[in-house]
This record gives C-alpha cells, sequence and structure tokens, in this order.
C-alpha cells in the first residue's frame, strides 16, 4: 500500500524523506502522479482539489497537513467513511502562542505608538498600562487556545476564554456555548482567535461580537480568515471602537494587493506565517498514524465529524 501526498504549497521532496527516514518501507506517490488507485490507504493533504480524495477507492485514512481541517469540508465529495486526522505538534502550538503573546505585549506596551516617536526622533513617555487589570479573552480553548492562556496568564494577565463545553484550566476565567460569548468579550481588552473554522464559527467576529467588545480593545486572529467580517472589523476600526488588529489569516489568500488591510494604520498583516508546519517535526506522527492504519490501531488526532474540527 502507499501514501498519497496532495498539496501545492508543502514540499513533498523533503515530507517524504523525512517520512522514509522513519519508515523506510513507506511508499509516497506524489499527486497527480498517484499510480493506481486503489493501492493507496492514507492521504496526506492541504486543500486537495475537490473530488481527488474520493478518486481513492481503499483509503483508511485522511490527514490534514495542518492543526486545521477546515479544508477537508471543503470538498462535497470527502468520502464520507474515512477517518480524518489532523496534526498537533508542541513546536507549533509554542508559535501560535508566541504569535499572539507578540502581538498582545506589543500593543499593551505601546510599541506601535513608540515606533512613530521614532521616526520622529521625539522623546515621547508614558506609564505602561496595568497588566493586572488588563482581560485577555480567547476564543477557543483547545490545544493551542490553553497554552496561550497558561503563557498570557504567565505574563500576569487575568486571563477569559470560550469553547464549545465546559472547560476547567487554572487561571483562566472560562466561559462556553453561545451563552457564554457575549460575557466572555464583555470585558476583554486583548481578544485572541483560536478557533477552528466550522460552520458555528464562520464569521464570529463581527459587528456584534466587536461592539460587545469593550471601547479599545486590539483583536489578534491566528485561526482563519473566514472568522472575520472583514467589513465589519474596518468599520469598527473607522469607528474607533477596535485600536487595533494583527491578522495572520484572511477570507482570501495571498491577501489581495488592493485590501485595505495591506496600508491600514490601525492593522499589522502577517502571511499565514503564525505556525507553520515543518517536515521534520510533523513526519513522526504522521508515520505514526500510517503504521496504526496498517495494524488496525486507534488513530491519533482524530477528528470529530459531527463538529467539525
Ligand atoms: P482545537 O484543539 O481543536 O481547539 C478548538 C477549540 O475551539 C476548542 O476549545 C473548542 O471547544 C473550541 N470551539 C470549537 N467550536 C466552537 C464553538 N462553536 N463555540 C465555542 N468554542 C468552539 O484547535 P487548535 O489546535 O487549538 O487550533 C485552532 C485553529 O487554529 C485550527 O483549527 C486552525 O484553523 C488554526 N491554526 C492556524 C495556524 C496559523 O498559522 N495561522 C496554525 C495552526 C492552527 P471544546 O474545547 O469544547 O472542544
Amino acid at each position: 500500500m502507499a501514501l498519497v501526498f496532495i498539496s501545492k504549497s508543502d514540499d513533498p521532496d523533503e515530507y517524504t524523506r523525512q517520512m522514509q527516514a522513519l519508515m523506510p518501507e513507506l511508499e509516497v506517490r506524489v499527486w497527480p502522479e498517484a499510480g493506481e488507485t486503489s493501492e493507496v490507504d492514507f492521504a496526506l493533504t492541504w486543500k486537495a482539489k475537490p473530488g481527488v480524495l474520493a478518486g481513492f477507492p481503499n483509503l483508511k485514512a485522511i490527514s490534514s497537513l495542518g492543526f486545521g481541517v477546515d479544508h477537508l469540508f471543503d470538498d462535497p465529495t470527502l468520502p464520507a467513511e474515512v477517518p480524518l486526522v489532523r496534526l498537533v505538534e508542541e513546536t507549533l502550538t509554542g508559535q501560535m502562542s508566541e504569535y499572539a503573546i507578540l502581538g498582545i505585549l506589543r500593543h499593551h506596551r505601546m510599541l506601535e505608538g513608540y515606533g512613530v516617536a521614532q521616526t520622529a526622533a521625539r522623546w515621547f513617555r508614558e506609564a505602561p498600562p496595568d497588566t493586572g487589570v488588563t482581560p485577555v479573552g480567547l476564543l477557543g480553548l483547545g490545544v493551542t487556545g490553553a497554552d496561550c492562556a497558561s503563557k498570557a496568564a504567565g505574563f500576569g494577565f487575568p486571563v477569559r476564554g470560550w469553547s464549545r463545553s465546559p472547560r476547567a484550566l487554572p487561571g483562566v476565567e472560562c466561559f462556553h456555548g453561545p451563552d457564554g460569548l457575549e460575557p466572555m468579550l464583555a470585558e476583554s481588552r486583548f481578544l485572541v482567535c483560536l478557533l477552528p473554522l466550522t460552520p458555528e464559527t464562520r464569521g464570529i467576529i463581527n459587528a456584534r461580537t466587536l461592539a460587545a467588545l469593550p471601547r479599545g480593545a486590539y483583536v489578534i486572529n491566528a485561526a482563519r480568515g473566514g472568522h472575520v467580517v472583514d467589513a465589519d472589523l474596518l468599520a469598527a476600526l473607522e469607528s474607533g471602537h477596535i485600536a487595533g488588529a494583527m491578522l495572520d489569516v484572511f477570507n482570501q489568500e495571498p491577501l489581495p494587493r488592493d485590501h485595505p488591510y495591506w496600508t491600514h494604520p490601525k492593522v499589522t498583516v502577517t502571511p499565514h506565517i503564525a505556525g507553520l508546519c515543518v517536515p521534520r517535526l510533523m513526519a513522526p506522527q504522521i508515520v505514526d498514524n500510517v503504521r496504526r492504519v496498517r495494524e488496525g490501531r486507534p488513530l491519533l488526532n482524530l477528528v470529530d465529524r459531527a463538529r467539525g474540527y
């Protein structure tokens, strides 16, 4: 049996090298050179074109080449009975938290303002705000959200977090479900989105939720562009209700050259780099899951299709 690698944005040669270093007998085929499709039992994919996965009749597992799996559900022909798995890795989890903490600290310690002062050689000083009374709100308390929550708490920020089901995390005021969202937002000076993109979370950063944040709140989105209603965020920035935003992910990627975010004075744009999958770090769990498939053992990082993440 063989693994098929389907991705335009990841390096198939490096993934193959890293996976075969751990499992020399692993046969890797790179789409579209997939050979006899009935010989493929494992698909490793980032944004396969709709219909491609359905062309492999003997798949035993489909693995996303990232933490997110929303791209899999974009395919209406996604084979219904095949288990879906995702990658989860601690270096990348740490990178996601670093990104969020970077955005929080940079705004909290007024680095944007000091940058402007520096361009004018102006010696401008202001007392730093009080961290202990600056709540950070997290949308999502999963792998990345929980890590980020404990790191933000480590800096002394009061941390609030929102999840689908009830969670209990040390040092985090936890909210859950639709009714918990606005109470969580109400006091969050920073809002960090670390949710999966599902039908329930699409467009969750919108006029209503932004209005529920205190005036002057700062938004960080490291999850998916589809979480943000761009027109609503731009309007909230324009009105001054939202002080600024740091955005890593966008409704359209690459972000179109004429998009207002690029030149907006209150927006920091990064090109979907909050966390990046590196073949050397991801290969062990991919190979582990291939072995599990072939030995009939339970898979790691299984996706719940009904929840969509
Ligand atoms: P995860 O472990 O699956 O955690 C998801 C969290 O979101 C959980 O706490 C879950 O609640 C919560 N959630 C899901 N649907 C919800 C809903 N309808 N209402 C309230 N809470 C909801 O995900 P993760 O590994 O932390 O990753 C999160 C996302 O980050 C990924 O899906 C991916 O899109 C994105 N990401 C982006 C980058 C980048 O470079 N920008 C890199 C990696 C990941 P429960 O706890 O109740 O399940």
